[in-house]
Formats: structure tokens, C-alpha cells, sequence
């Protein structure tokens, strides 16, 4: 069983940011990747909102950001290991076991940034078709649909965001929404609404996709009038929002009814000595700039934490 003074779990903005600050303070972090480094921005296309990196001639992408992340917590001596925390036991009191796919290990304080994963629809065919038709991303996904149509799903900033970026790509965007006005900020409605490619389809939602080998078509439910459509189509991506990867600490630390990381404003979670920053514990801002910020706040306390014992 190897011994750390500080882990960080997960490699996201929080957990980035959380690695600078700890190993600047000599704190030594071993950060635990998880199973993608940069966590949801590595698979985000354009940054236009994150400040200090944005120019009028280039807007940064989000595996960019999190490659300086990297590069600026390794520099300053945090260590990274490519692996994912499956268990973790928090009874004792520190130090807290922790359990990955290849290794065993006890740490003085913990720094929870797990983040969080797409959420799925839930309906029949979506399971199936992953990766031959059903995506969660446009940035890994958007290339293979040139010349392609889809349909978009959700209302929310992502499925504006996605879909203006997917209109790079395909022929045609529908943007199927349960509800006939959108959740997504003013700035992208306006933008979508303009964009010759993308149409809407209002009140409906998808019920099931089709198929054989790949996707070929959806039906899809009007909600006013009741009624089932069969629409051909090419590809299926999904934006309904995210659920926090907090399935490993169930039972171990307080979550909310959503499975949130519940945290005070010191980023300390009902367990002394276990601190949380990012989306795993923010279902309400989940931005790059938030997620940041938390992780230098959970940092902090973390290292005044260990200090205070004398640590
Ligand atoms: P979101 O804001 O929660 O939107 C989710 C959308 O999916 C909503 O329109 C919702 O419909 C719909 N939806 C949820 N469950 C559904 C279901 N089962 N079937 C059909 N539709 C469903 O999620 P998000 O778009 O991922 O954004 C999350 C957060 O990140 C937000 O705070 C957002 O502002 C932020 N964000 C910001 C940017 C940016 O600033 N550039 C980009 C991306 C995300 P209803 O509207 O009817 O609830």
C-alpha cells in the first residue's frame, strides 16, 4: 500500500488547478487521472469564455487549455497516474484509503474532483448505437458526419453550442427540444436561431432510434398533439444535461439527492481531511472558471488542513 500526503481524484479544471496550487505549496499531490485526462474539456471544441487565452484571431479549444493545465502541474511536481479510483473507505478517519484499478493507497487529506458524465435519454436503441450513431460529443464525434444529417438533443447551452459546432459538418441540424422555448442563453439562442442549418423541432421527444449496424432513423413524440413520426436520420447527439461521478462514494461521504458532493463554502465535505471542488459538487455553475476557482479554494483548505495537524 503506498502512502501520499495529499490525493486529488479526477484531472479536470478542479483537479488541475488543485495539483498547481498543492505542489507549489510542497504538498507533493499525486493526482488520479481518471479515464480522460482534462475530464469533460478535454472533449469541448471552442473556448470562447474562459479568460486569458481567447484572442479575435484564434479562440482556444479545450484540449489546449487542459495541456497547459497539465504541463503547469507536472512543472511545478505533481505526479499523475493513469488510473481510476474504484473504492474508497473514509471510516477510519485519515489516512484514507483509497483503491484504484492497479494500485492501493492511504493519503493524509483527499481532494474530491471526479466531475461529472453526460446523461443519457434512456429509451430504447441509445445504449446500442453508441459510437455508431448516438454521441455525447460533438468535438470526438462532429467529423464523422460530414455531409450527414442529425439530431440534436436538448435545449441547454451544450445542445446550442454542439449543434452550432456539428453545422461545421453536417448537411442539416435538428434540434429536437421537449419544450418550445430554450433554456440556453440569449448569446447562443441567437446565433442558433439565425444558422441556416439548424432547424427545431419544438415539444417533441425521442422515444426510440433504429436502426441496423448504425442509426437510420428516430420516432420521435409530439407532446401537444400526441402523435408518433418516423424520422430517417444519420446520427443522434444527446445534450440533456450531466450527472456527478460520485458513484464511488456512496455511503462514504454526504451526497445530495442527486448524488452530489455536498461541500460547505470551504470546499470541505462532511468527511475532516476530504475536500471536493468542481462539477462533482457544483450542479449549478459548472463552468471552466468556476471549476478553477473551487479547485484553488479546495486546495487552500486543504493544505491549511494538513498544516494545522502538523502534516
Ligand atoms: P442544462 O442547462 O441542464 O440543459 C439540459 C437541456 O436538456 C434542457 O433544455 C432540458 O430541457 C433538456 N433535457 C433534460 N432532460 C431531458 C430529457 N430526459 N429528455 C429531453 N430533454 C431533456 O444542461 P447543459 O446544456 O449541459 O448546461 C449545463 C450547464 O453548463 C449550464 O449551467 C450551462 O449554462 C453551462 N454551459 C455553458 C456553456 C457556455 O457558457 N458557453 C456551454 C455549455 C454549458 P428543459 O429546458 O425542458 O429542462
Amino acid at each position: 500500500m503506498e502512502r501520499e500526503r495529499l490525493i486529488i481524484v479526477g484531472s479536470g479544471p478542479a483537479g488541475l488547478t488543485a495539483a498547481i496550487y498543492t505542489a507549489r505549496a510542497q504538498l507533493n499531490p499525486l493526482v488520479i487521472a481518471g479515464s480522460q485526462i482534462g475530464g469533460q474539456i478535454a472533449i469541448t471544441s471552442e473556448v470562447e469564455n474562459y479568460p486569458g487565452f481567447w484572442s479575435p484571431e484564434r479562440t482556444p479549444t479545450g484540449p489546449e487549455l487542459v495541456e497547459v493545465m497539465q504541463k503547469q502541474a507536472e512543472h511545478f511536481g505533481a505526479r499523475l497516474e493513469y488510473d481510476e479510483v474504484v473504492a474508497v473507505d473514509f471510516s477510519q478517519g485519515t489516512p484514507f484509503y483509497v483503491k484504484t484499478y492497479g494500485k492501493e493507497y492511504l493519503a493524509d487529506a483527499l481532494i474530491l474532483t471526479a466531475g461529472a458524465s453526460p446523461r443519457r435519454l434512456g429509451i430504447p436503441g441509445e445504449e446500442e448505437f453508441i459510437g455508431r450513431g448516438v454521441s455525447y460529443c460533438g468535438t470526438c464525434d462532429g467529423f464523422f458526419f460530414r455531409g450527414k444529417n442529425i439530431i440534436v438533443v436538448g435545449g441547454g447551452d451544450s445542445a446550442l453550442e454542439e449543434g452550432l459546432f456539428l453545422t461545421k459538418f453536417a448537411d442539416s441540424v435538428q434540434l429536437v427540444h421537449r419544450r418550445d422555448s430554450l433554456r440556453a442563453g440569449m448569446a447562443l439562442q441567437t446565433r442558433a436561431l439565425a444558422n441556416e442549418k439548424i432547424s427545431f423541432v419544438w415539444d417533441s421527444v425521442l422515444e426510440r432510434i433504429e436502426g441496423n449496424g448504425s442509426v437510420q432513423s428516430v420516432m420521435v413524440r409530439n407532446l401537444k398533439s400526441d402523435t408518433v413520426q418516423k424520422m430517417p436520420i444519420d446520427g443522434v447527439f444527446i445534450f440533456i444535461g450531466h450527472f456527478p461521478n460520485s458513484k464511488f462514494l456512496e455511503g462514504h461521504v454526504a451526497l445530495d439527492e442527486h448524488g452530489y458532493v455536498i461541500t460547505d463554502e470551504l470546499m470541505r465535505t462532511s468527511v475532516s481531511g476530504v475536500f471536493a471542488a468542481g462539477e462533482i459538487q457544483d450542479a449549478i455553475y459548472r463552468q471552466i472558471g468556476t471549476s478553477v476557482g473551487q479547485g484553488v479554494a479546495a486546495a487552500m483548505q486543504a493544505e491549511r488542513w494538513l498544516s494545522a495537524r502538523g502534516q
